[in-house]
């Protein structure tokens, strides 16, 4: 049996690019950008006022003029009109191009209007006020977002302001999740009271399209030729194939055994840890990478967030989670020689600082407990006591403070 340590280190050697591919930018929420995003033209593109009022040359503010002549009005999207006489302006509109021989724009709070005049209030005014300079925020084919970033509602706006109907993300990896056992019925039938409904692919598939990775479900029985079968024809179809229950030492847990027959290099078998101890990790020679993890829904839940989303993160471009780290809330006794991964709620104490309280529930089968919780910590191997107070990592899978 391996430390946690050492799992971490197999996994996270294991290295994969899955390339890249074009999204409509409909589509491209959430995904990596994989390609710097240039502007097409300066940013802003033209003069642009800022205000509703009129278009002045500031000469004639110089001047001393205060009354202008009202000669025309122009609303944004329409081409530049021209003023030709100093004590001349031009009704504008916020968003319009700053009309030919003005350069200044007066509020029309700051003014006081009559069919044909605009007279200027008290209200001082300054050289190019209200207007936003051609290129002052880019210049035409500079870089306004660089590769790598995730893909925001910010980034989507400024992809349609450069015209970006496609962008170029990093691909995600095909996914697999086969899910095995006699026990368990499709949520859409109902159980016998001997049987339950299977939640494991669900959960995994809910983790991963938080990701924006989409994955399909597949159902097995506890059949070795059916898993062999299953497990050959998938290895050929996906890069990521991920398998929730079957590798423990029940007479029909086949999982191990299949893997095997099918040629998947086994990396190891079995984890110091409590929940997720039986967990198995492989490769195969053409690629595709196997996590089968045990069945217990909590255990599913703990190895996605340790090791599954971090390798992912890794893989296809995204920022890992920050590794935070709480205080532990009340003391925590645990004998086995295993990693314990405590579920706990992080709240935030009047010192600013994370303190993390266990809610053990009843075990790595309870999976209702996960609904009251928002990490896992990480409790070293090797204690038998942990103290309050102590601080120790965090794995969080949900936002700490809602
Ligand atoms: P196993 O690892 O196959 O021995 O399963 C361990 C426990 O997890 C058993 O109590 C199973 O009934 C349960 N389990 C296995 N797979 C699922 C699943 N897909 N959904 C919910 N519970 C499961
Ligand atoms: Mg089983």
């Amino acid at each position: 049996m391996i430390s946690v340590e050492e799992a971490e280190r197999i996994i996270m050697s294991q290295r994969k690019d899955f390339g890249n591919e074009k999204l409509e930018l409909e589509k491209a929420l959430g995904h990596i950008l994989a390609e710097d995003l240039k502007t097409d033209r300066d940013l802003p593109a033209y003069n642009k006022v800022t205000m509703d009022g009129i278009a002045v040359n500031y000469k004639a503010i110089e001047n001393g003029i205060n009354k202008f002549k009202i000669i025309a009005t122009q609303a944004a999207g329409e081409p530049p009109l021209e003023i030709n006489k100093e004590d001349e302006c031009i009704e504008i509109m916020t968003g319009a191009v700053l009309p030919n021989n003005t350069d200044t724009i007066i509020r029309y709070e700051d003014l006081e209007i009559t069919d044909t005049l605009a007279i200027l209030g008290s209200k001082v005014v300054k050289k190019g006020q209200n207007v936003h300079l051609k290129g002052t925020d880019k210049k035409e084919n500079d870089i306004v977002v660089t590769a790598g970033r995730v893909i925001d509602a910010a980034v989507i706006g400024i992809a349609a302001t450069v015209g970006a109907t496609t962008l170029l993300v990093k691909k995600q990896p095909e996914i697999i999740i086969i899910s095995t056992g006699n026990e368990l019925v499709e949520i859409t039938e109902t159980p016998s009271p001997y049987q339950i409904r299977s939640s494991n692919s669900h959960t995994i598939k809910a983790l991963l399209k938080l990701q924006t990775i989409n994955a399909t479900c597949l159902h097995i029985d506890d059949d070795l030729d059916t898993t062999i079968k299953t497990i050959k024809d998938c290895l050929d179809k996906y890069d990521i194939i991920l398998l929730s229950g079957g590798i423990s030492m029940g007479k029909f847990d086949f999982v191990p055994q299949a893997l095997e027959v099918c040629g998947v290099h086994k990396f190891f078998h079995k984890v110091q840890q409590r929940p997720g101890k039986p967990f198995w990790f492989g490769k195969h020679n053409d690629g595709a990478v196997v996590f089968a993890l045990p069945g217990n829904p909590v255990s599913v839940f703990l190895c996605m967030i340790r090791y599954v989303l971090p390798w992912l993160y890794n893989n296809t471009g995204r920022q890992a989670l920050p590794n935070l780290h709480a205080l532990l809330g009340v003391d925590v006794h645990f004998k086995p020689s295993l990693q314990y991964f405590v579920q706990v709620k992080v709240n935030v104490n009047n010192k600013g600082q994370l303190v993390a309280t266990p809610l053990e529930g009843n075990g790595s089968g309870d999976f209702s407990n996960i609904l009251d919780t928002n990490a896992f910590m990480e409790l070293p191997v090797g204690k038998e006591t942990y103290t309050r107070g102590d601080v120790y990592r965090i794995w969080q899978f949900k936002p700490l403070f809602v």
